[in-house]
């Protein structure tokens, strides 16, 4: 057994008992194991996930970390084949000095292979790659009671489209085979512009996302009035020469949780003034290392503890494109006259390219992401005020990030999840699913 697990958010706070996977037959013996005596489990990747998801109803938890080794790789197609377990940091610490990187990546390497296809995580290229389900060939999937079976578009189509997106519900995924990208250089050629007004961020996303590989936005989430909406928007393509090496690991981490959270009013108000002013009023290019643009948070390891024993949570939504603008300005408008806010409040426009998974959150239109302190005006005042206003915009919550959306809104806004449902191992359950398909 592991130390007691958590999700990223550590709320709700729900330790989980992690029984530690090294070989694909501690899977099924300790599933099976656990099955007997509670009833169900559930698959656990490095907890990368902010709220329930990655929790099992019974808090006993398959830890999948174990399962961390290179099967196979094809260098001349980029083709390699993972144990789940394998973070993304150990897979291109192999690939990158061959040239070849993830197509999609998140905005920390520290997921791992199967948390990545079962929350089919999007990254700063969405407009360009789709998710990271979109370039996932083949899976072994080990279900209750079943041999592995092997899943792609050909092989048990319906379990390869229900598990990427399937929150781990559909049964554990124990191999992989992933399509990579090839690339010259691990530095990024980065251009970064500030922009004064949302309207800015639409106008610069529309006339550049085209011509770049990654695009994102940082926001001011505190700004009112005027400057509601300022941001800095960052587009990157990777360099074509120079070295080609995987990232030196942070040695900086933050070495306990205080019992009250250090982000405050105060504190937010002098981050967000302070991150618009460090950044020139005129656009800058300059070649920066993959690490600080597409981890800056892998840093400061643990910085998940600032927030203290109460924890925190992420909002994080997709509005399509038509409602995008006014959707996102009234969230803005709600969340500064709050005054809760977040360091990094996180605008990403997510493209037309449809993912193979049923339940996969992106959408055409546009992403906005904040962390806030947890605390009991959140769920009770703010939040039930932004979910009215993504509901209006036919927007949706994304699952990774959840802990409070109601299961109505769940079920409207994912249609296909009685498909899921159909398809789930019975062995398998999760907090978030049993919170969201009560009905
Ligand atoms: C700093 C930070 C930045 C992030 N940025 C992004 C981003 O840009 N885009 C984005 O999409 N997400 C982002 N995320 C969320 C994160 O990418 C996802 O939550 C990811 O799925 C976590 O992977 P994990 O390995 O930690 O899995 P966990 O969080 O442990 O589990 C996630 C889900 O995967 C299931 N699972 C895990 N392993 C397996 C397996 N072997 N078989 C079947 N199911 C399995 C679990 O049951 C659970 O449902 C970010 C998270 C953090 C902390």
């Amino acid at each position: 057994m592991s130390r007691a697990l958590h999700s990223w958010g550590c709320y709700p706070y729900a330790p989980q008992t992690g029984h530690v996977c090294h070989w694909q037959s501690d899977v099924a013996a300790h599933a099976g194991n656990i099955v007997r005596l509670r009833g169900s489990t559930l698959p656990y990747g490095n907890g990368r996930s902010y709220g329930d998801s990655c929790l099992a109803f019974t808090s006993q938890v398959l830890h999948m970390r174990g399962l961390d080794r290179f099967i196979q790789a094809d260098w001349v197609n980029g083709l390699v084949c993972v144990e789940a377990g394998i973070t993304l940091a150990e897979i291109f610490a192999i690939t990158l000095p061959r040239g070849w990187f993830l197509p999609v990546t998140p905005g920390t390497q520290f997921v791992t292979c199967g948390g990545a296809i079962a929350n089919d995580v999007h990254g700063k290229n969405h407009h360009r790659r789709g998710t990271f389900g979109a370039h996932v060939l083949r899976f072994g999937l080990m279900r209750h009671g079943v041999e592995t079976v092997i899943c792609s578009r050909d092989e048990h189509p319906d379990l390869f489209a229900a598990t990427i997106g399937g929150l781990g519900l559909t049964g554990v995924i124990v191999w992989a085979e992933i399509r990579l990208i090839p690339v010259r250089s691990s530095q990024i050629e980065r251009t970064v512009m500030r922009f004064g007004e949302l309207a800015e961020f639409f106008a610069l996303s529309a006339e550049r996302d085209a011509h770049h590989e990654y695009s994102v936005a940082w926001i001011d989430c505190l700004a009112k009035g005027r400057r509601r909406g300022r941001g800095v928007f960052i587009v990157g393509d990777h360099a074509q020469e120079g070295e080609l090496t995987a990232a030196v690991p942070s040695r900086w981490y933050m070495p306990a949780t205080p019992p009250f959270s250090m982000v405050n009013e105060l504190s937010l108000r002098v981050f967000n003034e302070g991150y618009w002013r460090a950044h020139p009023a005129r656009r800058t290019r300059d070649r920066i290392g993959m690490q600080p643009f597409f981890y800056p948070l892998d840093r400061i390891l643990h910085w998940n503890r600032i927030y203290g024993r109460r924890g925190f949570q992420q909002y994080q939504c997709v509005i399509p494109e038509g409602a995008a603008k006014d959707a996102l300005g009234e969230l803005l408008r709600v969340i500064a006259d709050s005054g809760q806010g977040s360091f990094l409040s996180v605008l990403k426009r997510c493209g037309e390219i449809v993912s193979p998974g049923l339940l996969s959150f992106p959408l055409p239109g546009v992403s906005l992401a904040l962390d806030f302190p947890h605390n009991a005006r959140l769920e009770l005042e703010l939040f039930p005020r932004l979910d009215a206003i993504v509901r209006a915009g036919g927007g949706r919550l994304y699952p990774a990030k959840d802990a409070h959306m109601s299961g109505k809104d769940f079920r409207c806004s994912y249609p296909r999840w009685e498909q899921l449902e159909a398809l789930r191992d019975p062995a398998l359950m999760s907090r978030f699913w049993k919170r969201v398909t009560a009905v």
